[in-house]
């Protein structure tokens, strides 16, 4: 089979980022002279990971408020919309808590941080207060829809859009051309998608490489315990966790569904933000998975905002890496207030790098650990933010996955194409092609 321009594509991506990788430590192991720290890392390396990251931003508001709308109308009532919406939230609860469970077992049997000499980082933290569960639920009713917008306040445009898209198809031939209109945005949009998926390749290399450059990996050592523990959970919860529930509840096939995730995984990778990489993940799980968009322009923006498996995970680790630390004793009863704030944390909380760092106060406080802990991981927090945007992301789309086959929204041939998601051959439900403008 003549292989698809994607493939060709996603495997620019990966080289790009592996790259990245190496050039990242080499520049950080040698040292870069001034010259090339200002010119090269601070300058061409900086600008160019920045503007792809703001051109992915860009296409996020716009992106999810059409493809809402434009599925909100084939929603045929509201019945069904509360019906996938019941699905998906009780899914990102449950397989937070799974992830939150799993890495609190791990950490508790490997104990990072038993030893662990507080003294040796200065680095301070301060917490921030996380807003009540209450406000979080006054909060999700836009009082002006447009700020939301401008705020790029995802639950808030998602609760505006889907009612405007179930108002558009309850309006009768008068909603027709705004659906019309609406069908026709969602198609360009995916074309401006379509340019930055092409420019991806430099935008990752930019991102890796500085990023390695300024971490360091000998960081990593005195945090080793807690790193790898954090890595070994973060790993069942990809390898594990999704593909038996895909398997089970879905009968999807998991390695079909892993091969198909590289694209938002490397996304997520660079740019640690499950926000940003959005248009990614909605393009993948609707071209190349097959999901239709009725279901997946409501589950992903809204996974993307408040399921966090990753973040939860790392949560459960590093309080016991903390409590390890200070050496307090965690009860049973400590575990479950882990899991559970863990699991509420991720509601309401940004899709953006290292608001994990800020939700772990809540469950700290919760715990009655010192906050200040926190000072302790911040040095690999970067690199273990990528992990865990890369596993956030994941799960929005395994979720995404088995609701939308529970919902008969999933087509199984395109699922199982390994060529599928190629922009050329991608046809909208309508049977219009969504390419040629981007050729
Ligand atoms: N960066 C993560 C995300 O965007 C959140 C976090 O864990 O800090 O999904």
């Amino acid at each position: 089979m003549a292989e698809s321009k994607t493939h060709t594509l996603t495997r620019q991506i990966i080289i790009a980022m592996l790259a990245g990788i190496v050039l990242g430590v080499l520049i950080n192991q040698i040292g870069a002279s001034p010259w090339m720290q200002t010119m090269i890392v601070d300058g061409l390396l900086h600008v160019v990971g920045s503007v792809f990251v703001a051109a992915l931003k860009m296409m996020v508001v716009p992106l999810v408020f059409v493809s809402l709308v434009a599925g909100g109308i084939s929603l045929s009532d509201i019945k069904s919309l509360g019906r996938i919406g019941a699905k998906a939230l009780g899914l990102y609860l449950a397989t937070t808590a799974i992830a939150v469970t799993i890495a609190l077992m791990i950490a508790g049997t490997v104990g990072p941080g038993q030893g662990f000499d507080a003294g040796q980082t200065e680095a301070v933290f301060k917490g921030k207060e996380a807003p009540p569960l209450t406000q979080v639920l006054i909060d999700m009713v836009p009082t002006n829809p447009i700020a939301a917008m401008a705020e790029g306040n995802m639950l808030q445009i998602i609760v505006f859009a889907l009612l405007f898209g179930v108002a558009i198809s309850m309006s009768g031939s008068r909603g027709k051309h705004v659906l019309n209109l609406f069908s026709d945005l969602d198609t360009v949009i995916m074309h401006m998608v379509e340019w930055i998926m092409r420019l991806a390749p430099f935008g990752v290399f930019a991102l890796i490489t500085r990023t390695f450059a300024s971490q360091g990996l000998d960081l990593l050592l005195p945090l080793a315990a807690y790193f790898l523990t954090l890595t070994a959970a973060l790993a069942v919860q990809l390898f594990v966790t999704y593909p038996v529930l895909l398997r089970f509840l879905a009968a999807l096939n998991p390695l079909v569904f892993l091969r198909k995730m590289r694209d938002p995984a490397t996304f997520a990778f660079s740019t640690a933000s499950s926000g940003a990489t959005i248009p990614v993940t909605l393009r993948t799980v609707q071209y190349k998975m097959g999901v239709r968009n009725s279901v997946s322009s409501f589950t992903i923006p809204l996974g993307a905002t408040i399921n966090m498996d990753g973040t939860a995970m790392m949560q459960g680790v590093a309080t016991v890496f903390i409590a390890n630390v200070y050496g307090i004793d965690l009860s049973m009863t400590d575990f479950l207030l882990v899991v559970v704030t863990a699991t509420l944390a991720s509601i309401g909380t940004a899709a953006i790098p290292s608001v994990g760092l800020v939700t772990l106060t809540m469950v700290l406080g919760q715990v009655g650990l010192p906050v200040e802990g926190i000072a302790l991981i911040i040095g690999v927090d970067r690199l273990l933010d990528m992990m865990r945007t890369t596993v956030n992301v994941t799960g929005d789309c395994a979720v995404t996955c088995i609701v939308a086959k529970s919902e008969k929204a999933l087509d199984q041939q395109v699922f199982d194409d390994p060529a599928a998601g190629s922009v050329e051959d991608a046809t909208r439900r309508d049977g219009t092609p969504i390419t040629s403008a981007a050729e």
